[in-house]
């Protein structure tokens, strides 16, 4: 890429599995040095934004670099600068996303190695630390727990999305974090109208998938890690992890050098 089109870079990436390694206990991730001053550098010279299925208040801890725009519980709800978004329609979901996460804790409380994670608009059901002969039984019991409430209550409010070793409860409406990138996008875009952009977004799992294919069209995507099926559309693959941080320092020096 020429100097020129590196400076007309805006970066998404997710967070888990892409800018950090999955951990067991997901609240034992942290951002390693390394990363956060690549990240703390490339956010001198070019937009950078995490898209991630995390709370906004997790993320800003987390990531601790104000400059970064941040985008959490899989694009609900944003932060721009001192722009705020957070969708409507999640808010008013948010009591009965806590109906919910309630009755599964109540139900698996005594399932162990099922962690059940709040985060405000949305929550996560980790089966990763359960035996691998019981997974299979731990969703099953989690669908059919869904599935009573949603016939017991406004359950029509609720879905449900499979994450890796994760079952996403997430208000049912039609705005994920592809929407959160192209709300992003255009706030951008009216800002500097004249900038001409390419975005590129990096992401790891099922739940990146429309935002991968989005970008190949307008932009650059990056799979990173194992692939899954169906195939993923991504412009590149990545294997691993410390191949995308590797690539996301090279881009820093890129830059920098010019
Ligand atoms: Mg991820």
């Amino acid at each position: 890429m020429s100097g020129s089109a590196l400076n007309r870079i805006v970066l998404f990436s997710d967070f888990d599995g892409t800018l950090v390694p999955i951990r067991k206990d997901p609240k034992k991730v942290v951002l390693s040095v390394r990363v956060r001053n690549v990240l703390k550098r490339l956010v001198r010279n070019i937009p950078v934004a995490i898209i991630s299925g995390r709370s906004l208040a997790f993320l800003k801890k987390a990531i601790a670099i104000p400059e970064i725009i941040l985008a959490g519980n899989h694009g609900l709800e944003v932060k721009m600068g001192l722009d705020r978004y957070r969708h409507p329609k999640a808010v008013a979901c948010e009591k009965t996303i806590k109906l919910f996460t309630d009755c599964l804790k109540r139900e698996f409380r005594k399932t162990a190695g099922i962690l059940i994670e709040e985060k405000g608009l949305t929550a996560t059901f980790h089966y990763r630390l359960v035996s691998e002969s019981q997974r299979e039984l731990a969703c099953n019991a989690f669908y059919d727990r869904f599935k009573n409430f949603s016939e017991n209550s406004d359950g029509d409010l609720l879905k449900v999305r499979a994450g890796k070793m994760s079952l996403e409860i997430l208000p049912n409406i039609n705005w994920g974090k592809k929407e959160a990138i192209l709300w992003i996008l255009e706030r951008y875009k009216k800002r500097f109208p004249q900038r001409k952009v390419i975005p590129i977004y990096s992401g790891d799992d099922e739940t990146d998938r429309a935002s991968l294919s989005l970008m190949k069209k307008i932009g650059i995507s990056i799979f990173v890690g194992r692939e899954i099926a169906p195939k993923i559309a991504a412009t590149f693959f990545l294997s691993s992890q410390t191949q995308y941080i590797a690539l996301l320092r090279q881009l820093q020096l890129e830059i920098e050098g010019q």
